[in-house]
């Protein structure tokens, strides 16, 4: 077990649709993790599994120490989530949105306002905590979402691959953001099946028809051939 997320031989089945089948792996606080997968792998089970909205027969999972099957409260207070839909009030500023968040997680109100302003400012989007989310393009809504995400300073951060519908700009921005935290301490799971997504530095997860294909550094996984090539032939970029 880790002080990050462990994860003890997870599976998870439709009725006879294998989705995830024995699942094991251990992140540490302060890496960076990507979880690669064609459609289909199972990244979206895992993630329903990892976030309890789906609860897995067998299996264990630990976040930041607490068993999420025998101390769900605990445990999820632990995780931080950026699910792939935005799940903003566009009418309300970004600092109400943080707000109500807040309320919503019983947060105390007690130093929220400076709880909401490091958050933003660990996404540089202090200056914007007063306009409507409505005002703001994809990625500055995507980074109010991160913010929110870290308002009750968890130390597992869960994104559900975040940058779909975003430009590149704005994706490659989302991209150094979550690295920088990861930097700060996080533990970051990220899902994707973009392979110009994942740094040659980062830890790689690939994940194929349910199971886990390849582990450890991209660089090391990948050899002498780009990622996406090494992708391709391994999955064929699909489930
Ligand atoms: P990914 O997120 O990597 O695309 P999913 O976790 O959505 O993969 O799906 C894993 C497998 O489980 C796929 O074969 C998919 O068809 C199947 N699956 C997902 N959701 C359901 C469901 N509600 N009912 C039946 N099969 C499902």
């Amino acid at each position: 077990m880790t002080d990050g997320l462990s994860v003890r031989d997870l599976a998870f089945s439709y009725g006879s649709k294998d989705a995830l089948k024995g699942v094991s792996f251990d992140l540490p606080r302060g890496r960076f993790c990507a979880l690669l997968g064609p459609n289909g792998a199972g990244k979206s089970t895992l993630v329903s599994l990892l976030t309890r909205l789906l609860v897995s027969p067998g299996g264990e999972i630990s976040i930041a120490g607490q068993d999420l099957r025998r101390t769900p409260g605990r445990a999820l207070a632990r995780l931080g989530v950026v699910f792939q839909q935005p799940t903003l009030d566009l009418d309300l500023t970004v600092r109400q949105n943080l707000s109500y968040f807040a309320a919503l997680h019983g947060l105390p109100r007690n130093g929220l306002p400076a709880r909401i302003e490091a958050a933003l400012r660990r996404l540089d989007m202090a200056e914007r905590a007063d306009e409507k989310v409505r005002a703001l393009n994809g990625g500055h809504r995507r980074r109010t979402e991160l913010a929110r995400a870290l308002l009750h300073e968890p130390q597992v951060l869960l994104l559900d691959e975040p940058t779909v519908g975003l430009d590149a700009a704005s994706r490659a921005g989302i991209v150094a953001h979550v690295h920088d935290l990861a930097e700060q301490g996080l533990c970051v799971l990220w899902t994707t099946h973009l392979t110009d997504e994942v740094r040659d530095t980062d830890h790689l997860l690939v994940l194929h028809r349910g199971g886990i294909l390849a582990e450890g550094s991209t660089g090391d996984i990948r050899g002498e051939q780009s990622l996406s090539d090494w992708f391709l032939q391994k999955t064929g970029g699909n489930a």
